[in-house]
């Protein structure tokens, strides 16, 4: 049995809401994958829950009328790796989605609850911050957006206000539209293991030039990380020269820490060989010639 004071159901994001700002104290539960662990730890134990889980409204995905493709932060892992729409413009997407623990996780575990729970090694979080997603925030103040890459602060720490939900994913048709993706994730196993390291490009390419170069990672810092740098001086270059170059350039700004999983050294490594083959990859996949 879990150790529980009370779960509240809500009817609605507004009624979710509602049951947030009368109990500050209370934990949002989506698909129940982290907070029940922490639970079951001792953490969270006796805790109230307001479960958000019953809400159609904030799973799913679609495009709307401008192109951009919205995906709902209820929506499963699994339904992210079986979505056509998905598949059809950011299958990088679909391919973390597709990393993340085994079927039973996959069926359960949101998206969403990916993001929210703050952790670095989150499966889908570096493809979403090479897609420069846009996130909605809903509170009782009403809505506002933050891009991906300001709702993380810190480890296990994002920007979520007190009686805030995430309720809608975004990714504006001109951070998909011709790009190719890879997301590669190191893990010491194959199955049901946190990521060591996860590498995600996208790529523009125009026969053997490389146009444009997004390189996002987890694992590599604090919190999920772009390559600015890297992606400035490579945008704009032959693949060749790119592929042979990237791998120098990421492990100059990246900053992994040693774990009881890896040490910083073979983040490293890991980082720099692992950014040469997403690359060769995605621009593969972008059409281009290698
Ligand atoms: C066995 C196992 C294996 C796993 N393997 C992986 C893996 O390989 N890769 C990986 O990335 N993760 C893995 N995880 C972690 C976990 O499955 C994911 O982080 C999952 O995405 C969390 O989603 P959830 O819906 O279950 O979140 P929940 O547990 O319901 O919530 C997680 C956190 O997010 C908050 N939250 C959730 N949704 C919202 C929302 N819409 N608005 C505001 N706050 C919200 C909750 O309050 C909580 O703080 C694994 C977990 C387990 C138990």
């Amino acid at each position: 049995m879990f150790d529980l004071e009370a779960i509240y159901r809500a009817a609605s994001v507004q009624d979710a809401i509602a049951a947030l700002v009368a109990d500050p104290e209370a934990v949002v539960i989506a698909g129940g994958t982290d907070v029940l662990i922490r639970i079951r730890e001792g953490k969270l134990a006796g805790c109230r829950l307001v479960s958000i889980h019953d809400l159609p409204e904030l799973a799913g995905c679609r495009l709307d009328a401008a192109g951009a493709l919205h995906i709902g932060p209820l929506t499963c892992f699994r339904d992210i790796v079986d979505h056509p729409l998905v598949q059809r413009h950011i299958p990088i997407l679909a391919q973390a989605a597709a990393a993340v623990g085994g079927p039973q996780i996959r069926a359960m575990g949101t998206v969403g609850g990916n993001l929210c729970n703050g952790a670095t090694s989150a499966d889908t979080a570096s493809s979403l911050f090479a897609l420069n997603a846009v996130l909605t925030l809903t509170g009782p103040q009403g809505s506002r957006q933050l891009p991906v890459a300001e709702f993380y602060l810190g480890p296990g720490q994002v920007a979520l206000q007190p009686g805030e939900l995430l309720t809608d994913i975004c990714i504006a048709q001109a951070d998909y539209q011709g790009f190719g993706g890879c997301y590669l994730k190191y893990a010491m196993r194959n199955a049901m293991d946190i990521a060591t390291l996860g590498t995600a490009v996208l790529a523009r390419a125009h026969g053997a030039a490389l146009m444009e170069l997004r390189v996002a990672f987890g694992v590599a810092g604090p919190v999920p990380m772009r390559c600015p740098q890297c992606e400035a001086a490579l945008s704009g270059t032959l693949f060749r020269d790119a592929e042979r170059l990237i791998a120098g350039l990421v492990r100059e700004e990246i900053h992994p820490r040693s774990s009881w999983r890896a040490s910083r050294e073979f983040r490293l490594q890991v980082a720099g060989e692992n950014a040469a083959r997403a690359l060769r990859q995605a621009f593969i996949q972008a059409g281009g010639e290698v």
